[in-house]
C-alpha cells in the first residue's frame, strides 16, 4: 500500500461518516438503531484504517532496510573507488574534475579539495593539449576510448606517461552529461619497454658482432692453414735423409720450426672449430665405431706426454657393447682436449679413463689427481677464452678454447658434459652421449 491509497481509504471513511450524518438527519428510524448502525460502520472503517496503518508501517521498515543496503553497498563502492590502484575521474563534458579518488589525487600530486573543479587539461603539457582536445571531440562520437597513451603532468609539473581509458555518462534522455576516466600511471611499464628495446638493439648488434667475428675467424684460419702446411711439410721434407746433411744446430732449428709450426696448426684448428660451432656450421661425420679401442688408442698416443711427467694414464672399460654411432675424429678430439688437460694439470699422481653404458647410452670419465679447480671458476669452465690461472697458463700454454669445444660438441651429439673438483686434489669431467648420435642437418 501506497501514501495515495491510505488517503484513498482516508477519504473513503470520512465519506461513509458524512453519508451516516445524513442518513441519521433523515432518518425514520430510533436514534438509538442509526447510532448503532454508524458504530458498526465506523467500527470496520477503523478495522480497515489499522490494516491500513500496518501495512504502511512494514512497509516502511523494508524503506529503511534498504535504505541500509544501499548506503552499505555506496560506502563499498566509495572504497573501492577511492582505494583503486589506478586513478579514477569523473568530469562533465567541458572536462572539468568533478570527482577523484585517491591515487588521482596522489597521482597529480594535488589534494581533494584543490582537484575539484580543475580542468582536467591543466594536467596535461601544453605540446600535447591539441591532441588531447581532439581527443576529446572524437568521444562525442565513439563514446569510448581505450588505452590511449598520453603524457600528463603532476601539479609540480613533473611528466609522467599515462594510459587512459574514458567512458561517457549519459543522462536519462540519452545525452552525454561527463566522462568517467581511468587513469594509469605507465611510466615503469615505459621505462621498462624502453630498456627492453635497447637491449633488444644490443643483442641484435652482438650477435651480428658474433657473426662477423665467426665469419672473420673462419676465413682467417682458412688462410692460415695453407701456409702452415707447407712450412710443416718442407720442415718434414728438411729432416728427412738425404737432406738430413746439415749441422746439428741447423737441424735442431728445423725441428723447432716444425714443432712450433705443429702447435700453431692445433691452434689454428682450433679456432676454426670454434668458429665453425659458434656459427653452427660444423658437421659430424657419423659413423659406427668402436668406443673401447678409440679410447684406447687415443690414451696410447698421449702416452709419451703423461710419461715426461711420470704419470701414469689408467683405462677401465666396462661395457659389453662398445659400438657406437658418432664422429670417431670428434670423439677422439673430446677426449684429447680432456686427457691432456688432466696430465697438463696434474704433477703427482695418475689419471684414470673410464668407459661406462647406461642402457643407451654411454659415459666417459676422466679423472686425474691434479690442482684441481676452485669452486668459483667450476662455473665459467667451459667458457671460451676462460684460463683460469695466468701464471699457470703462461707455463702450459693453451688457448682456453678446448673445453668450450668440448662443451659444444658434446651439445652437438646431444650430450651433456659434469666436471666435479677440489683444489689440490683433482678434477673429474663425466660426459654422457647417446649410443646413437643423429645428424644435426
Ligand atoms: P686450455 O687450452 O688453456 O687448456 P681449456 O679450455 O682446455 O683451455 O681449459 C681452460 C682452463 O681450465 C685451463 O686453462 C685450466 O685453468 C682449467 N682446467 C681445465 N682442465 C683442468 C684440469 N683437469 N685440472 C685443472 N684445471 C683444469
Amino acid at each position: 500500500m501506497n501514501a495515495s491509497e491510505f488517503t484513498q481509504q482516508i477519504k473513503a471513511v470520512r465519506q461513509r461518516a458524512d453519508v451516516l450524518q445524513n442518513h441519521a438527519k433523515i432518518s425514520e428510524l430510533l436514534p438509538s438503531e442509526i447510532l448503532h448502525d454508524s458504530l458498526e460502520e465506523l467500527n470496520t472503517a477503523l478495522e480497515e484504517l489499522r490494516v491500513a496503518e500496518e501495512e504502511i508501517r512494514q512497509q516502511n521498515e523494508e524503506l529503511r532496510n534498504i535504505r541500509y543496503a544501499l548506503d552499505v553497498e555506496r560506502q563499498r563502492y566509495k572504497e573501492l573507488f577511492d582505494f583503486a590502484p589506478d586513478a579514477y575521474l569523473v568530469t562533465n563534458t567541458e572536462g572539468k574534475i568533478l570527482e577523484a579518488n585517491r591515487t588521482a589525487t596522489s597521482l597529480f600530486k594535488i589534494s581533494q579539495k584543490y582537484i575539484k573543479g580543475k580542468l582536467l587539461i591543466n594536467f596535461v603539457p601544453e605540446n600535447q593539449r591539441r591532441a588531447f582536445r581532439s581527443q576529446l571531440i572524437r568521444l562525442q562520437q565513439i563514446k569510448q576510448i581505450q588505452d590511449w597513451e598520453i603524457h600528463m603532468l603532476t601539479r609540480e609539473h613533473t611528466e609522467f606517461d599515462a594510459a587512459i581509458s574514458i567512458t561517457t555518462m549519459c543522462d536519462r534522455e540519452g545525452h552525454p552529461k561527463g566522462w568517467r576516466w581511468l587513469i594509469r600511471d605507465i611510466t615503469a611499464r615505459k621505462q621498462a619497454e624502453e630498456q627492453l628495446q635497447a637491449i633488444r638493439n644490443e643483442n641484435l648488434q652482438l650477435q651480428e658482432a658474433t657473426r662477423l667475428k665467426s665469419q672473420f675467424l673462419a676465413v682467417m684460419s682458412h688462410e692460415l692453414r695453407t701456409p702452415m702446411n707447407a712450412i710443416l711439410g718442407f720442415s718434414q721434407l728438411l729432416l728427412r735423409h738425404p737432406y738430413n746433411q746439415f749441422p746439428p744446430q741447423a737441424r735442431s732449428m728445423v725441428e723447432r720450426i716444425l714443432s712450433s709450426a705443429r702447435r700453431l696448426l692445433t691452434l689454428i684448428e682450433d679456432i676454426l672449430d670454434f668458429s665453425k660451432l659458434e656459427a653452427g656450421r660444423l658437421e659430424l661425420n657419423l659413423e659406427e665405431l668402436n668406443l673401447a679401442e678409440l679410447v684406447t688408442t687415443t690414451v696410447e698416443e698421449l702416452h709419451c706426454l703423461a710419461q715426461q711427467k711420470n704419470l701414469t694414464v689408467n683405462v677401465y672399460i666396462n661395457v659389453k657393447n662398445p659400438q657406437i654411432i658418432n664422429d670417431s675424429d670428434r670423439v677422439r678430439q673430446i677426449l684429447v682436449n680432456l686427457l691432456s688437460n688432466a696430465i697438463k694439470f696434474t704433477d703427482i699422481g695418475h689419471v684414470n679413463v673410464e668407459v661406462l653404458e647406461i642402457q643407451d647410452r654411454v659415459m666417459l670419465i676422466v679423472k686425474d689427481t691434479g690442482i684441481g679447480i676452485s669452486e668459483a671458476d667450476l662455473k665459467n669452465i667451459f667458457q671460451e677464452f676462460r684460463q683460469l690461472n695466468q701464471c699457470l697458463t703462461r707455463k702450459h700454454g693453451g688457448t682456453g678454447l678446448g673445453l668450450a669445444i668440448v662443451d659444444q660438441l658434446i651439445r652437438l651429439m646431444k650430450g651433456s658434459i659434469t666436471v666435479e673438483s677440489k683444489l689440490a686434489e683433482g678434477s673429474t669431467f663425466r660426459i654422457e652421449l647417446p649410443r646413437v648420435v643423429h645428424s644435426n642437418h
